[in-house]
């Protein structure tokens, strides 16, 4: 770095009172070095909800978001598990009022038979229903809320470098509007989503090769609606290569999208609008409901967006949300997993604050342990959710043992939850292993395919409009 370092002791301290962001709205020079206890990058659920309870709790807290809220970010579909979370930071309510009351979910087989899962049937205390939000309002009443809380939340502002000095770690950071300055912390939480800030950068991002997909998406208008007290519940449709869903938001809008294998991705001719349509068109209900509809957003498509980073964790540092894993929509359990991680990771960031050692290795302990283990309880099912087997499973349910309303609980979020739940999860797989035999000629075919699409790599040019 050229030039005189200049320091800044006071300015993350100031940070949370009333007044700081226009504070900081002033040109700052590439030698202004500003100290805080934590950095957050990322201004999404897990930031915004790692940054609320830091600041609730007193440390000084800088969060920096490359973007500007509101903004479209795909993950609309919330689980009951959120509602606890929403509520510690204070935000429940107002939630409520931006969302789609969502009380369970449904799930369409290719012949048509639909079964629905009501959150109310979940096994335990897990809360009866969820949301469905736009995004771009969930995330901008987030990120109010943890500038509320003190938190000096800065938009436009783009972490492009970060680098340990002694105890400290410095970013340098790119603000749109006010010029290249650093940031010393003491603390770093990555909660960059799928960007990986630091997992990219350090070759800690592995992608899942069994779980190549892509999804094309967008918002419409005049999509038929279910009746009665199903109306807000996210529609999940089978079809032959993948699956699709609707997710009915506040207004006339549906969330509409379909997650595919490459191979069939490659087939597209035309415009993502129209292969979308093309793909629901092949859902004979989808394409019902579909009918009258318009597009209310430009349609866009992500692929290969499953991947696990090596590290959680380290020396003053912690990954939260997205930039450590995702998996898959199917469960919509994203928004979930980044919220839930923000908020069990913060005993781990105040144990170093405290300079304790000792607690930070044991949070940190705690922190993988529950983070891995919400992931896997939604992995297992993932994986298998396009197989005929798992397939065959969700078109009959059966409450034997009380094995389905375990399964609705993994559905809202509990799948690693109370010991009743888990054990009756086990029962649920050996159901499945033993189901599968009798469809062995079935599945083996089906592994045959999805292994064939799997080795189609995934060109840049296949997502674009
Ligand atoms: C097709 C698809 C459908 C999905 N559907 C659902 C669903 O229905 N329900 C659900 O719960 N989840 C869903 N998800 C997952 C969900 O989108 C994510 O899991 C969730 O947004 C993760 O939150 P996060 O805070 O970790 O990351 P994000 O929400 O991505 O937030 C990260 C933030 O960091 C910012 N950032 C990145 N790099 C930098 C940097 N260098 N400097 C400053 N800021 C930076 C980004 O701009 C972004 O705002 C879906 C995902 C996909 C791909």
């Amino acid at each position: 770095m050229d030039g005189p370092i200049h320091f800044n002791n006071g300015f993350g301290r100031q940070s949370g009172r009333p007044g700081s962001r226009q504070r900081s709205r002033q040109m700052r020079s590439p030698t202004t070095v500003q100290d805080t206890d934590v950095l957050i990058i990322g201004g999404g659920p897990a930031g915004t909800t790692a940054g609320a309870l830091l600041a609730e709790r007193g440390h000084a807290v800088i969060l920096l978001e490359k973007d500007t809220h509101p903004r479209f970010h795909i993950g609309e579909s919330l689980l009951p598990g959120n509602l606890r979370i929403l509520e510690r930071l204070g935000v429940l309510e107002a939630v409520a009022g931006i969302g789609e009351f969502k009380p369970g979910a449904d799930f369409t087989a290719p012949d048509g038979n639909t079964q629905s899962f009501p959150f109310a049937r979940a096994l335990g205390d897990t809360p009866a229903h969820a949301y469905q939000v736009r995004r771009s309002e969930f995330d901008a009443l987030l990120f109010r809320n943890c500038m509320h809380k003190g938190v000096d939340a800065r938009e436009r502002h783009r972490v492009v470098a970060l680098t340990r000095e002694g105890a400290m770690h410095r970013a340098s950071v790119v603000a749109a509007d006010e010029g290249q300055y650093e940031i010393r912390a003491r603390f770093v939480v990555d909660a960059s989503g799928r960007d990986g800030f630091m997992a990219k950068r350090n070759g800690w991002q592995r992608r899942n090769p069994r779980h190549a997909s892509a999804a094309v998406f967008g918002h419409f208008r005049n999509v038929a609606r279910r009746s009665g007290d199903r109306q807000g519940n996210i529609s999940v449709y089978w079809f032959e290569h993948g699956w699709c869903w609707m997710i009915p938001l506040k207004g006339d809008v549906m969330s509409v999208g379909a997650v595919c294998l490459p191979s069939y991705l490659k087939t597209r001719q035309g415009d993502l609008e129209s292969f979308l349509r093309s793909t629901l068109a092949s859902v004979p209900e989808a394409a019902a409901r579909m009918a009258n509809a318009e597009a209310a957003s430009p349609v866009s498509a992500t692929g290969n967006y499953s991947y696990r980073s090596r590290r959680l964790h380290g020396p003053g540092y912690l990954l939260a949300g997205d930039a450590f894993a995702f998996i898959d929509p199917v469960f919509s359990s994203g928004v979930y997993l980044a919220m839930n991680g923000a908020l069990t990771c913060i005993p781990a960031v105040e144990a170093w604050l405290a300079g304790d050692q000792r607690a930070y290795a044991r949070a940190c302990r705690h922190y993988r342990q529950v983070v891995n283990s919400k992931i896997d309880a939604f992995s297992w099912f993932i994986y298998r959710f396009t197989t005929p087997t798992m397939r065959d499973l969700f078109r009959n349910p059966r409450n034997d043992w009380q094995v389905e309303q375990a399964v609705i609980s993994m559905l809202a979020g509990d799948g690693d939850g109370t010991r009743d739940i888990v054990s009756r999860l086990r029962l649920f797989k050996t159901i499945y292993y033993s189901y599968r035999m009798r469809l062995i000629g079935a599945s083996v075919h089906a592994w045959w395919r999805r292994r064939r699409a799997w080795r189609v790599p995934f060109v840049d040019e296949t997502l674009l409009p």
